[in-house]
């Protein structure tokens, strides 16, 4: 007996699939039916409403239907072609223009039926829509669905092409548009013709009707082939929606999961916090006193922390870790502080070294550049109990040093680091096993996404900047008007503040016209600033040397410092009231903001210049120019995340997070929301998910994110 149908069938399993068709579809990731059902369209046709040319409206989105009138092609002056196809209806003409696509002229002999789909604008009093959609129709005989003889035998209705909302699909060689839709449709039938059950619908009924989605196998006819507007949108919701959800069950397993394990219990907050705010030569901001709050909660709860402080450059993330490491050191624990850079490690040691010594506390530094005798020395006084707080490089920290009365890990600069590696903090023995965890970042990552990426943390903001900061003024110029700039840059340092000057790339390479940070520290410290201390600081330089040079720039020493992106993360100089960005347009705005950031720590007004050298395109102008205008880190990454879309802003594929096919946590926040609660929801009734709704639930994550995700479920 034949095997039935599944959800799992290879492709092949389906008509008109033979190995070579199977090898093109493994190219757009289809292997099973389950995949090819999971390819959803790009976009949609609706050729329900084909708009007759002469009613077209300029900038609006349409649907023609005519017939080809004439094709032509051109060379543009730079050795280009342009390719002009003319389609009439009847009511009027309109043009359509691709560039360099040669073999789409094969396609459109005059008198051939097509149908186009585009933005329409007008260009030089025609009517014209720019590298549209389209369709050739099939001259009259052969039904529709039949492209090269590939729907045979499928019984493709002949209305899968037209008089519909039609699905279009990102495609590849060998798959072509009409036979895919023919394929689609072949799954869905197949799969019903099987019956009911055989859809791994991740979302139980009852979830369906209190949230008004659809289930999954109507959701997935609707999205490949719907039959309204209004069907297609919920089709849409469900799925985006059964992303959501996948995610956040995995979060919040793992947070009900931590929720489980004691943490160290400790009593209200003694003397030596109270000694330190006292010390301090400014009042902590009512944003860091809430989330001091929030921590010591946590700490008093009787379960493990695990939150996330988020707080935009300069908002003095710093100090809330330490005040929340004596909270535990004055009970008798200790605690750790991880940094990702050795440079942002040493800085950390300084400044905490100092804040610690009139209490008493004893703070150790830990880092690549530590020798060895003294290495053995802080392990030994850290196994001994008698150091309260180490500070370190993550790795350094990780690997073997052992902490008797670890209760507190901090986690400095969070999005360097992976997903997985946050938690992964070696511990002592017996009750202290699981210290509680206290991840810290700005805001790399926008809000509406970080709650997706650690979704299983519970959330700190300080929203608020240390009060008497005054804005950083940013201004984009030419690199015709560097003098002038050197020139400001030369008045902050008669005034004893100090500079910053950043290149993206440390030596001049070969067919690339880029300053480097090498060639430019030559000249600005040989000619344009020969009477002030200028050094250089890149990632090429042994860390001892990059120490000296940090140390130097953070005690005055230096005047200007030149240097790449490794003084992107966490410097706090705030003597510096100046940085100079050169080839700004080569980095992302969330990376501009943490180099900006490195200014206007202080009380004195700061200045950031972007330097451009040369022509810059209209989106990167208009890009710089928002980054000028804005000084909000979540705006920031938001407009980041909106230009360079989910996939990329998130930054995920690095982190080897799962990703998401139609969710947007942006257009989405909304739905988001409700999808972590019902996930929240889900694990109270099922905490190991082996009730009504939780195996489908599994069985899902499964398929979709493979077993090694689910082995982390309660870690
Ligand atoms: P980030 O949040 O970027 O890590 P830091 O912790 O480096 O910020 O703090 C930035 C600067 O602000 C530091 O020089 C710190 O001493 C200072 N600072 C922190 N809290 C306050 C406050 N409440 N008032 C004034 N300055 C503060
Ligand atoms: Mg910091």
């Amino acid at each position: 007996m034949k095997p039935k149908l599944s959800w799992d069938s290879p492709v092949q399993f389906l008509k008109s699939v033979g190995p070579a068709r199977a090898r093109s579809l493994a190219r757009l990731g289809v292997e099973t039916v389950g995949d090819l059902l999971s390819h959803y369209p790009r976009r949609y046709f609706d050729r329900t409403t084909a708009t007759p040319v002469g009613r077209l409206v300029v900038g609006k989105e349409a649907t023609v239907e005519g017939e080809v009138l004439t094709v032509s092609e051109r060379r543009t002056r730079r050795a280009g072609t342009i390719q002009t196809l003319a389609v009439g209806d009847g009511t009027g003409v309109v043009f359509c223009v691709w560039f360099n696509q040669r073999f789409l002229l094969k396609q459109f002999q005059p008198g051939r039926r097509v149908l186009l789909s585009g933005m329409v604008r007008r260009h030089q009093g025609k009517l014209q829509m720019a590298h549209p959609d389209f369709e050739v129709q099939e001259p009259q005989a052969a039904p529709a669905g039949s492209e090269q003889g590939a729907g045979e035998g499928a019984h493709t209705p002949v209305t899968l092409n037209s008089g519909r909302v039609v699905p279009v699909y990102g495609l590849t060689s060998g798959v072509g548009q009409h036979w895919l839709r023919a394929l689609v449709w072949q799954a869905l039938q197949g799969l019903d013709e099987v019956g009911k059950r055989v859809w791994p619908d991740p979302l139980g009924p009852g979830l369906c009707r209190r949230r008004g989605l659809p289930d999954l196998r109507t959701a997935l006819r609707h999205i490949h082939f719907p039959p309204d507007t209004e069907a297609l949108r919920l089709a849409h919701r469900r799925l985006v929606y059964q992303e959501f959800y996948l995610i956040q069950v995995l979060m919040a397993r793992r947070r009900a999961g931590r929720l489980r394990q004691p943490g160290v219990v400790l009593a209200a907050p003694g003397d030596l916090t109270r000694q330190l705010v006292r010390a301090l030569p400014f009042d902590l901001t009512g944003a860091q006193r809430r989330v001091l709050k929030e921590i010591l909660a946590d700490l008093r709860s009787g379960q493990t922390m695990h939150r996330l402080l988020q707080g935009d450059v300069g908002s003095g993330k710093t100090l809330v870790a330490f005040i929340a490491a004596l909270f535990v050191i004055e009970q008798g624990y200790q605690a750790v502080l991880m940094a990702p850079t050795e440079v942002l490690a040493r800085q950390h040691g300084q400044t905490l070294q100092k804040l610690a010594a009139p209490l008493g506390v004893a703070v150790e530094v830990l880092t690549g550049s530590t020798s060895r005798s003294t290495r053995r020395a802080i392990l030994a006084a850290a196994a001994a109990g008698e150091t309260d707080l180490l500070v370190g490089t993550h790795a350094l920290i990780q690997d073997g040093v052992h902490l008797p009365r670890l209760a507190l890990s901090v986690v400095d600069e969070q999005h360097r680091f992976g997903v997985e590696q946050r938690v992964r903090t070696t511990g002592g023995k017996g009750a202290l096993d699981q210290p509680h965890v206290l991840v810290m970042s700005a805001t790399p990552i926008p809000r509406s996404l970080s709650l997706t990426l650690y979704g299983d943390l519970e959330l700190s903001l300080i929203d608020q900047l240390p009060a008497g900061r005054q804005p950083i003024t940013t201004h984009l110029v030419d690199d015709r008007q560097e003098e002038r700039v050197w020139q400001a840059c030369r008045q902050e340092m008669v005034a004893g503040r100090q500079v910053y000057v950043v290149h993206p790339v440390i030596e001049e390479t070969e067919g690339q016209d880029l300053k480097s940070a090498v060639g430019e520290f030559e000249r600005l410290a040989g000619e344009v600033f020969p009477e002030h201390q200028v050094a250089l600081l890149h990632g090429k330089l042994k860390p001892a040397e990059k120490n000296d040079i940090m140390a130097r720039f953070a005690a005055g020493q230096v005047d200007l410092l030149v240097a790449t992106t490794v003084v992107e993360v966490g410097l706090d100089v705030p003597n510096a009231t100046a940085m100079v960005i050169h080839n700004p347009e080569r980095f992302g705005l969330a990376q501009l903001h943490q180099l900006r950031g490195r200014v206007g720590r202080g009380r004195a007004a700061s200045r950031c210049w972007l330097v451009v050298d040369g022509q810059l395109g209209a989106d990167a102008r208009q890009r710089l120019d928002f980054f000028a205008a804005t000084l909000d880190g979540f705006a920031l990454a938001e407009e980041d995340l909106r230009r360079r879309g989910p996939g990329d802003a998130w930054g995920t594929r690095q982190h080897g997070a799962p990703g998401f096919c139609l969710a947007n946590p942006l257009r989405d926040a909304e739905l988001f929301q409700i999808c972590r609660q019902d996930a929240r929801d889900l694990l109270e009734r099922e905490p190991a998910l082996d009730g009504e709704d939780g195996p489908r639930v599994l069985a899902a994550l499964g398929a979709a994110f493979g077993a090694q995700w689910l082995s982390h479920g309660s870690g």
